[in-house]
């Protein structure tokens, strides 16, 4: 019998907190090729996702963009809420209209709206390629279709659209299937295709580059008709429930109610008026640390808790608030309590590197949140800037004094609403490409981390867990820096532009 480490038990009941940085998994044996490893984690009781990965509310992290990314790469991503209820149901609409097989909400013009409008739509959504009916909605008479073709060379933006729209189309019959619509497509050569009813009445829309993106995503989040899933965060505070209604109309799949200290008769509140309203919209509660505060969250029908209070990278939380906890031991502490109650945790900050992530999982978690990971990436909000030389992009805590002015005190409470405390700082982080590189790269690391702790599966994983075959062991300070790169003068690595942090 080996009794190499210690149990997870052990390791974090001593009663000092640890971080991801403290210990370290001790191998397995490998029986399977990383290709096989089956990461497929729930991030809520009825979510079920591809890859353990999900993008951060935080506006320098997560709009449609990010999350277009994140659900096509197998995460989620979590829209926002530093903007006007519009905006962020906006965003969360262009996730929803993207790459689904049918579009089921096009962007609809009608004859007497101009090519402006269509360059409006255009610089707004992204769209080409609108639909015309004859009173300008969809389940309006189907008239014709204008394209960037029909329009792309046409000096004068003020003409109607009926005198340059295409109206010798090519449709299909509503009940046809995406197969037979996407033949249909690839034989007429043409951009987008309308399905129509017996009355010619528009009911949706196929459209051709989805059709190339569903080639290239097979991993993708997806709810059942085919859209993208996408999560949008709320607060606590009542004016959000307005905010509510139009996202679960825009079809969001995961409401996260996002507080920095998530156990409050506001929160508990929010999420029984949530369930009691959207049954069918999951609903994801934090942040917490606690095991009592997941109860609290889980008694009142949280169908997912996110974890983490002060970890995150831009996280000023535990030195203004005396209140936190060191994550690893949060995830650990709480991951075991919600596996009773089967529902799943996800760990939120301090994920700064693939390993971190394999020792969430590893620790219970199901998924894990992260914003400075994919802070500085194409995906994100904001532009490129030059700084000393480097390129970089802006990444803040929603709690900076920046985010703030901009209403993302929403997620602290504040009782004087002259004196805003931060609990975040703003930074800059540097180019990191894009999540279509980033994303694979994270996924086969974490991959060959499961092989290398000898489980294919987050089940198994967790399995190992709870009967004490996984083993940990803490390290010492001079174990962290042996486990770090040590004696270079400079390196390398991907998408870690100067190198690892110092340990
Ligand atoms: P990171 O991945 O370590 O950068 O942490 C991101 C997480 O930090 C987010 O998902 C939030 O939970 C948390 N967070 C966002 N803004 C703030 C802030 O201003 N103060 C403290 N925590 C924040």
């Amino acid at each position: 019998m080996h009794s190499d480490g210690e149990t997870a038990g052990v390791l974090f009941e001593r009663g000092d907190g640890l971080t991801y940085n403290d210990f370290i998994v001790l191998p397995g044996h490998i029986d399977f090729a990383a290709t096989e490893v089956e990461l497929s984690p729930h991030i809520t009781r009825r979510i079920a996702l591809k890859n353990p990965i999900c993008s951060s509310p935080m506006d320098t992290v997560t709009e449609s963009r990010m999350a277009i990314g994140m659900a096509l790469l197998g995460g989620i991503g979590i829209i926002h809420y530093n903007n006007t209820p519009e905006a962020q149901i906006d965003e969360v609409r262009k996730v929803k209209r993207f790459e689904n097989g049918f579009i089921t909400d096009p962007v609809v013009l009608g004859p007497k709206n101009t090519i402006a409008d269509v360059d409006t739509i255009h610089e707004q959504q992204g769209f080409s390629g609108i639909p015309i009916t004859e009173d300008g909605t969809l389940q309006g008479k189907l008239q014709g279709i204008v394209t960037n073709r029909d329009i792309d060379f046409e000096p004068d933006r003020g003409r109607l659209l009926e005198e340059v729209m295409v109206t010798d189309l090519v449709t299909a019959p509503e009940g046809v299937t995406l197969n037979e619509a996407n033949n249909i497509l690839r034989e007429s050569k043409k951009g987008k295709l309308p399905i129509i009813d017996g009355d010619g009445r528009l009911v949706s829309l196929v459209s051709r580059t989805d059709l190339k993106k569903n080639r290239d995503f097979p991993e993708a989040s997806k709810d059942e008709s085919k859209q993208l899933r996408v999560g949008a965060a709320i607060s606590t505070q009542m004016e959000d429930r307005e905010r509510l209604e139009g996202l679960v109309e825009a079809g969001v799949d995961l409401v996260v109610i996002d507080a920095a200290q998530g156990d409050s008769v506001f929160q508990l509140e929010m999420i029984k008026e949530l369930k009691k309203s959207f049954p069918d919209v999951d609903v994801l509660a934090g942040n917490v640390v606690t095991t009592s505060q997941c109860e609290h969250l889980i008694d009142s029908g949280a169908d997912g808790v996110r974890i983490g209070m002060g970890p995150g990278s831009i996280c000023i939380t535990q030195d203004t608030m005396a209140v936190g906890r060191a994550q690893a031991t949060a995830v650990y502490q709480c991951a075991k309590y919600c596996r009773t109650q089967g529902i799943p945790v996800v760990a939120d900050g301090g994920i700064n590197n693939t390993g971190a992530l394999g020792k969430a999982l590893a620790l219970g978690a199901n998924v894990g949140m992260m914003g400075s990971m994919f802070a500085g990436t194409q995906e994100t909000p904001g532009d490129y800037f030059y700084k000393d030389g480097i390129r970089v992009k802006k990444y803040r805590g929603m709690a900076s004094v920046e985010a703030m002015e901009r209403g993302g005190d929403k997620r602290y409470m504040y009782s004087n609403k002259n004196i805003k405390v931060a609990q975040g700082v703003s930074g800059l982080v540097v180019d990191k490409g894009s999540v279509y590189d980033l994303v694979p790269y994270l996924v086969q690391s974490l991959r060959q981390s499961f092989q290398d702790m000898g489980h294919s599966t987050v089940e198994a994983l967790h399995l190992a867990l709870e009967n004490d075959d996984l083993r940990f062991e803490r390290r010492t300070s001079s174990a962290q820096r042996e486990g770090g790169v040590h004696g270079l003068m400079a390196y390398d690595e991907p998408f870690r532009e100067g190198g690892r942090d110092r340990q």
